[in-house]
């Protein structure tokens, strides 16, 4: 799978190398002497550490498939914002309801036809039909990368490059227009998604099902979402996005972990709020 390299990886490598050079005008040798009680052992690459975090985040799934299907499609994030999501406590849940999975009480959506992803801020759960672990799945864990974020989509920064692109009809998709949440999720899938793997993805769409939907209507809804056609569509947006994934995951300023929740703790956390006259839905 296609990913950026992280911005942080790259910018270690001339501070190492003037670290170095003081060193050497310093006159301390490089030298390293060999010993044989301590043998470092070569560091995890990204992508193995990658697949790590993502298979920390999975509480269920079909199968090792589904498993590999998530930690392909997760990789286009850069390590450090899968790193902020796992600390966040979000856990992600693959469903195959044509083999017997039940639609659970904290992701209700789901149960609709045309719902290949959820996520439910308050139970800190994501969920993925197993037919589709594609775009769905890089919308809804933006949502999960928002909420460990503190919210970044309520910054006056993003709320208004959501009203300018969606008052002037410069949108990824229409659904970007719902509101600055949905806005953020819809930018940074076209993010992650290349030019060149585009066509792949709607492909693989289409396989899988096209949500239910026209094949038309699902080419459609989806021809734009790509780096490069967001960037010519709405270039704050991609500003935005890029400066989220390259500068603002290695800034800090953290939500405090928020560990998913149970079935049982969902129902308990619902009959509460009843009792105190709330609402409570994903
Ligand atoms: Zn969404």
């Amino acid at each position: 799978m296609p990913y950026t390299v992280p911005v942080m990886e790259v910018r270690m490598a001339p501070f190492l190398t003037a670290a170095a050079a003081t060193a050497r005008m310093a006159g301390a040798s490089t030298e390293v002497t060999p010993t044989d009680t301590f043998v470092p052992s070569a560091p995890p690459s990204d992508a193995t550490e990658k697949s790590r975090v993502i298979r920390e985040m999975i509480r269920k799934a079909p199968g090792e498939q589904a498993r590999q299907s998530v930690v392909d499609a997760l990789s286009a994030y850069p390590l450090k914002a899968l790193e902020i999501v796992n600390a966040y406590g979000t856990k992600i849940e693959v469903f195959d309801f044509q083999n017997g999975d039940t639609v659970p009480e904290y992701l209700p959506t789901l149960a609709y036809g045309n719902v290949m992803g959820a996520y439910n801020t308050k139970a800190n759960v994501l969920g993925l039909d197993v037919r589709d672990a594609n775009f769905p799945l890089l919308h809804e864990f933006a949502h999960a990368l928002d909420a460990a974020l503190n919210e970044e989509s309520a910054t006056p920064e993003w709320k208004g490059a959501h009203s300018l692109a969606a008052n002037t009809n410069r949108v990824v998709r229409d659904y970007a227009k719902q509101d600055p949440s949905e806005y953020l999720a819809e930018v940074t899938t076209a993010y992650l998604v290349p030019d060149d793997a585009l066509y792949g993805r709607i492909e693989a769409g289409l396989a899988s099902g096209a949500h239910g939907m026209d094949e038309r209507d699902y080419m459609r809804m989806y021809q734009s979402m790509s780096k490069e056609r967001l960037e010519r569509l709405d270039p704050d947006g991609h500003a935005l996005v890029a400066d989220l994934l390259e500068q603002r995951i290695y800034e800090g300023n953290l939500a405090n972990p928020q560990p998913a929740m149970t079935a049982e703790q969902w129902i308990a956390f619902t009959e509460a709020q009843h009792a105190k006259g709330e609402l409570a839905l994903p």
